[in-house]
């Protein structure tokens, strides 16, 4: 039996990606990696999920839709100042 070493978000059980919470004995792994992190990884297609991935990708998506309102915004106004 594989003894489990928890560290502040390293656990040998566990997908080795940060925030992802898939247990080897839950899915199929390629090395210490799930399946769903290793395609979002290899891919760039960002799926729903808890991973530090997951909270770029909002992050990014947030601030793009900043800069289309700022955008939409300024060509609101132009000429008119
Ligand atoms: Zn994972």
């Amino acid at each position: 039996m594989e003894k489990e070493i928890k560290h502040e978000w390293i656990s040998y059980n566990r997908c080795m990606v940060k925030g992802c919470h898939n247990k080897k004995h839950e899915g199929n792994f390629i090395g210490s990696m799930c399946i769903p992190c290793y395609e979002m990884i290899t891919t760039g297609v960002v799926k729903p999920g808890t991973t530090f991935i997951n909270d770029i990708y909002g992050d990014l998506k947030s601030v793009l839709g900043w800069l289309e309102l700022l955008k939409s915004t300024i060509e609101k106004y132009r000429g008119r100042v």
